[in-house]
């Protein structure tokens, strides 16, 4: 299969191209395409042989359920017959956005979309792209990251060609996402809701909205939570994460670069700006100033994948502080990092 490339500008849209990848949605084809948090590999998801070749292309295990995605919140109550009021009220504040809500599945939602669990993940993105395939294809849009199974989330449509050339019909180049990080995902069929994953709306700003939060005990353990898998976001190089307090985290991450180097590995620091310049000879790339957690969680999939273009096959990654989208960064690298 030969891969169409569409370039589409997202504040400008070209409303013939959106049409044409509609298409393919429609006759139950793949398109990757950008929302603001990482690219989308989508079908139609009230399709059951399009959304089996989102797994097909992706080599991605069946029990990992997929976010379906909508553009009206109208489409909400077609894919659940349960939508609790606590849902609305957050769909109200984080709609069009990187909020993805769990809730009781409808009949409507087939069982290879929610890998057989009985509830579905439903999202509407913000990014004006991804809003209008939604409405041109006429059906909600099922849609994991554009990445082959286990590895990094793209950020980019070069990242998406890299692993999906020559499998799906059209990858619509939007530029870089703003966000970088995958979607939040709360389980809203919980009192209180509870957060499965870390991701671009933080716990903080869940909280303002509806007061108490959980956080799945998976989550803060670093472990597995419904299809989420240890072997999710990995580079290709082994990334090793050093969650060291500050006073000693640079000395560690310098130790840990010596001896892999000496055992004749190609090593890599991903590091702060503020400590950019402590690790002489070695080579470091720049996630972005501690304090800019927004920026470092745009940058992370980014650096991860430059490291294995360039061949590295050592990463020793500075830990973050955990809160706001601190929480979604540490929860990569841990899985990263994570024995496969
Ligand atoms: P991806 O779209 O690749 O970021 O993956 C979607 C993720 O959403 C899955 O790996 C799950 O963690 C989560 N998810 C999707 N559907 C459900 C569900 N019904 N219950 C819990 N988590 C879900
Ligand atoms: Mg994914």
């Amino acid at each position: 299969m030969k891969t169409k490339i569409l370039e589409i500008n997202s504040k400008r849209i070209d409303l013939a191209k959106i049409k044409l990848a509609a298409e393919e949605i429609k006759k139950g084809n793949l398109v990757a395409f950008p929302t603001e948090t990482v690219y989308g590999l989508g079908a139609d998801a009230l399709n059951e042989k399009a959304v089996a070749k989102i797994f097909q292309a992706k080599e991605r295990p069946f029990n990992d359920p997929l976010i379906a995605h909508i553009a009206d919140i109208k489409e909400l109550y077609r894919l659940s017959q349960q939508v609790p009021p606590v849902a609305i009220k957050l769909a109200k504040v984080f709609w069009p956005g990187p909020l993805t809500l769990v809730l009781k599945k409808s009949k409507l939602v087939s069982g290879i979309v929610t890998a057989g669990l009985d509830t579905v993940a439903v999202r509407m993105p913000e990014d004006n792209i991804a809003l209008s395939l939604i409405r041109e294809s006429e059906t909600p849009i099922a849609a994991p990251s554009a990445n082959l199974f286990g590895r990094t989330s793209p950020t980019t449509a070069q990242h998406v060609t890299d692993d999906l050339d020559g499998k799906i019909e059209i990858i619509i180049n939007g530029g870089k996402t703003k966000v970088g990080v995958e979607s939040t995902v709360l389980d809203v069929t919980v009192e209180p809701v509870r957060v499965l994953r870390a991701g671009g709306i933080s716990v903080e700003k869940l909280k303002e909205v509806v007061g108490q939060v959980k956080i799945s005990k998976e989550l803060k353990e670093g472990f597995r939570s419904p299809g989420m898998l240890n072997s999710h976001y990995s580079p290709q190089a082994k990334l090793i994460l050093v969650e060291n307090k500050e006073e000693t985290k640079i000395e560690e991450v310098r130790r840990l670069a010596s001896k892999y180097m000496t055992q004749g590995f190609k090593v890599g620091i991903m590091a702060k700006e503020e400590n950019q310049n402590k690790y002489g000879r070695f080579e470091v790339k720049v996630i972005g100033k501690g304090t800019e957690l927004e920026v470092c969680a745009a940058n992370l999939f980014t650096i991860l994948r430059s490291f294995d273009k360039e061949g590295f096959e050592i990463i020793i990654a500075e830990g973050l502080k955990e809160h706001g989208l601190g929480l979604a960064i540490m929860e990569r690298l841990r899985k990263a990092a994570a024995p496969k």
